[in-house]
């Protein structure tokens, strides 16, 4: 990326979202099955997928193809990079938000279904190239109806556009930006168009996009690709650590009978500093159905389809609160609740380990408030951001407590009390997915990196929440997590539509 960065003289923020089904034609050839189950009804928001950082790759990468798979589809799109914080904007003002466009591919395994999200088959390592290099927004007056050309070996396998878009690039901003806040840097992907072409092990792939620079990469079989570089592990300097700023400036902390104590020895009460969340966060990785009676609450809504591969969803940046801060509501949902997680902080670089060695690449934990809003739930790469991704809908904190200083990640007491009620009791010796098999499982096919987060799953008890109420996650041993829901009005906007 760091290439991509200097050509465009714009700072990528490494936030990738990507619209998936947005190409008319690709939802059309669905024909009946978008109404038949596992789908039941075709998607309402727009089906989006997050693209890590440890997905992304600039100009003339090599891509991996794993062993056994016959080929990667190469999903072309233009990428959008936004230039001017866009919260809630309308689909008139959206285009002033962009930057600039460039090329990304959205490269994945071939898929059987759209019902989950297909992590394991597209979020590998390498596997979202993106460049060579932003053009201006001025220099691309039409982004909506560009012609789009995808050669493979030097043959022209795929001509296409940018256009027939369910939601052209005005309303994917506008309905994105909707429940995610999209900063500077950001980058969405208008979508790869339907029938995207496969190619195999060794074969050179170039996308034209017109008006842009052509992207290339050449792909590659397995044990033929550079490892990536390990990254600094993370180090806890104490064995509970918080990050807050108080005074106009960041502070470590730790623990404190009269509350918390700064680094340089001050002594504070919780409600005196703005928590942070406890260290940098990189990947959130989130575990959907971890245990078994979250999985039997849900069993009336569920289309329950192969158990074998945990259910996994990334949650990216912009939805990250500290202690103490504040969820919106929308007004005029039925149903927003609360979901008391462990959450475990990756220490050290982490690529196919095996499940006996995981907990040595384990910084710490700490606990994790993971909202949902029910209403938006579609069996859709499920679930979809704006069920889960909305701003403020995942809270870290309050303490970071390093991995030596927790006997057994696998016998820990979890709750959630709501106006002081407790609502939801589990222990974490409920995991199906313990943490060293969620390690090997994520680092079979993506590198975990120090300051990525794994939320491992709520037990059952998962109540809505509404306007005023306190909310209080815990974990015994690990902390005390607060948060306190808002209504649309506490944060100025206006009612959500339907
Ligand atoms: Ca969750």
């Amino acid at each position: 990326m760091a290439l991509l960065m200097e050509n465009a003289g714009l700072a990528l923020s490494g936030t990738v979202v990507g619209a998936l089904l947005n190409h008319a034609p690709e939802l059309a050839a669905l024909g009946e099955a978008a109404h038949a189950a596992p789908y039941k009804a075709p998607p309402k928001a727009p089906v989006l997928a997050v693209y890590p950082p440890h997905t992304l790759a600039g100009d003339h990468a090599e891509v991996v193809v794993p062993t056994g798979v016959v080929g990667l589809h190469i999903g072309a799109s233009l990428a959008i990079v936004i230039g001017q914080t866009a919260c809630r904007v309308p689909r008139s003002q959206a285009l002033a938000h962009v930057a600039g466009y460039t090329t990304a591919l959205d490269i994945h395994q071939p898929l059987a279904s759209h019902y989950r999200p297909a992590v394991r088959q597209r979020a590998r390592d390498g596997f979202c190239p993106m460049g060579p290099a932003v053009v201006p927004a001025s220099a691309v007056p039409q982004p909506d109806a560009l012609a789009v050309q995808v050669w493979v070996d030097g043959t022209l396998v795929q001509a296409t556009d940018t256009a027939q878009r369910l939601r052209d690039v005005a309303q994917l901003i506008a309905d994105v930006s909707d429940f995610m806040t999209l900063q500077p840097g950001d980058v969405l992907l208008l979508g790869a168009s339907a029938d995207a072409p496969l190619a195999q092990a060794g074969q050179g792939v170039r996308v034209q996009i017109e008006g842009l620079p052509a992207l290339h990469c050449q792909l590659v079989p397995e044990g033929h690709s550079r490892a990536r570089p390990e990254c600094a592990p993370l180090i806890t300097h104490a064995p509970v650590t918080a990050r807050v700023a108080y005074g106009g400036a960041l502070h470590t902390a730790t623990p404190h009978p009269q509350g918390l104590q700064l680094d340089d020895g001050r002594v504070l009460a919780e409600t005196q500093v703005q928590w942070l969340p406890p260290f940098d966060v990189g990947t959130i990785i989130a575990l959907g159905l971890n245990y078994a009676d979250h999985v039997k609450e849900l069993s009336k809504e569920l289309t329950v389809t192969s158990q074998d591969e945990p259910l996994v969803f990334f949650k990216t940046g912009s939805s990250v609160i500290g202690h103490r801060g504040h969820m919106r509501r929308p007004a005029g949902v039925a149903f927003m609740h609360y979901e008391c997680e462990l959450a475990v902080v990756i220490g050290r670089t982490a690529h196919r380990v095996r499940a006996a060695d995981a907990l040595a690449h384990v910084a710490g934990y700490t606990v994790c408030n993971d909202y949902a809003v029910r209403d938006y739930l579609e069996n859709w790469y499920r679930p979809n951001l704006r069920v889960k991704n909305r701003d403020g809908g995942t809270v870290l904190g309050p303490w970071l407590v390093a991995a030596s200083a927790v006997a057994d990640p696998h016998s820990l007491a979890l709750r959630t009390l709501v106006n002081g009620q407790v609502t939801q009791q589990g222990s974490t010796s409920k995991l199906i997915n313990n943490v060293p098999a969620l390690i090997e499982y994520l680092s079979s096919f993506m590198t975990l990196q120090p300051g990525d987060v794994i939320l491992t799953g709520t037990p059952e008890g998962v109540v809505n929440v509404n306007a005023g109420d306190e909310v209080i996650t815990e974990i015994d041993g690990i902390g005390r997590l607060v948060n306190t829901i808002a209504s649309d009005a506490d944060f100025g906007r206006q009612p959500t539509q339907p």
